[in-house]
């Protein structure tokens, strides 16, 4: 059942060829006894491959995590409890709420990859993150072998970040998660454009879901016409200080202000800024409508994509002062 030297090419967005030393694609919760004889050797979690960077051949075990199943495990007056497999598609979650008027999902719509790597970046798009409508994670601990779960305030979550991520990374295997979703919807509609995608249209949770996926398209590249893994850097959290300094140079410099009084700048602005949108080197370059996504023109390794992201982040740091830190994962 464990298969070896593994092709990746066609299971990462920004279609790098590398391989995995081995692979193991999980489908049933059976499978997870196959883990013991791997203990001692680096664990790689695969979901849709959407945020990752292979920067070279995998020398380990591949987990490909696809556990389905959809669950109505509970309900109240004003809130569905859903169970949800962690390898069922994130994008037919959402649309699979919206034929049942479930709310909560409708900003988050279009993002690429699987449910359970949701919660290990805590997603998040247009002013709503996953962590909103989380209420329990489950996870194989590969450590002890065995299940163990993680409520929602356990996931210690924050800006593209949980304990999956930045604690325990490798060690847990997010297996299934229960949503916590709305009968009545809260609309989010002050963040982008929504409000202008959406016109006169009569409010709801569909209309809601449609406008953000028509921004999307026009503004995102689709990684099967040119592979990506969407926005690259996070958007740096910086100083009050830092802020005014830079807005004495820089005055429509875009900046948000944050609930710990820190602020949050734009890396895509900052890039832009910097000469990059649409700059081309080799196989690699920066999209011409999205600064902060990195693209594979063709046949790119992953080196030369680590180096363009090094450049960028060397170049950011002399012209603004500010550290760009990447949201993609790399492996190894
Ligand atoms: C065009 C495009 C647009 C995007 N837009 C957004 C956006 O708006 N907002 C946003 O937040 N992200 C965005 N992303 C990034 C990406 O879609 C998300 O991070 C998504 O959750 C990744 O899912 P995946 O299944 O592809 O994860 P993978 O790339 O397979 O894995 C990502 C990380 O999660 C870990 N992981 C995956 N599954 C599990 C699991 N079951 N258990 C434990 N760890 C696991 C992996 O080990 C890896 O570290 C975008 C990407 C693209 C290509």
């Amino acid at each position: 059942m464990i298969s070896y030297q593994h092709s990746l090419k066609e299971l990462n967005s920004f279609g790098i060829a590398a391989q995995a030393e081995a692979y193991l694609a999980l489908d049933t919760l059976a499978k997870l006894s196959l883990l013991r004889d791997w203990r001692e050797r680096p664990n790689y979690i695969l979901g849709g491959g959407s945020n990752i960077l292979l920067r070279g051949d995998i020398s380990g075990l591949v987990i490909h995590n696809q556990l389905k199943g959809k669950r109505l495990i509970g309900q109240d007056k004003d809130f569905i409890y859903l169970e949800v497999g962690a390898g069922e598609n994130w994008q037919e979650l959402v649309l699979y709420c919206l034929a049942n008027n479930w709310a909560g999902l409708e900003n988050l719509a279009l993002i690429p990859g699987s449910v359970g790597a949701a919660p290990v970046q805590n997603i998040g798009a247009y002013g709503v993150e996953f962590s909103e409508v989380c209420h329990l994670v489950q996870a194989w601990d590969c450590k002890y072998q065995e299940m163990r779960k993680f409520e929602q305030e356990d996931c210690r979550f924050g800006y593209r970040d949980s304990v999956f991520k930045s604690v325990y990374p490798g060690r847990f295997i997010i297996c299934s998660l229960v949503l916590k979703l709305r009968r009545q919807p809260v609309f989010r509609l002050e963040y982008g454009s929504i409000r202008e995608e959406l016109g006169e249209q009569p409010l709801s949770i569909r209309a809601v879901a449609e406008a953000v996926m028509r921004i999307r398209r026009a503004k995102l590249p689709d990684p099967k016409v040119l592979p990506n893994a969407g926005s690259f850097f996070k958007n740096p959290i910086v100083s009050k200080v830092i802020l005014d300094k830079l807005l004495a140079q820089y005055p429509k410099m875009p900046h948000y202000p944050q609930a710990d009084g820190k602020v949050k700048l734009a890396a895509g602005w900052l890039i832009d800024q910097a000469a990059w949108k649409g700059k081309k080197i080799g196989a690699v370059g920066v999209h011409d409508r999205q600064a902060l996504v990195l693209v594979n023109h063709g046949g790119a390794k992953g080196k030369e994509i680590v180096q363009l992201a090094e450049a960028i982040q060397q170049d950011i740091v002399k012209k603004f002062g500010v550290n760009l830190e990447p949201e993609v994962n790399y492996w190894p």
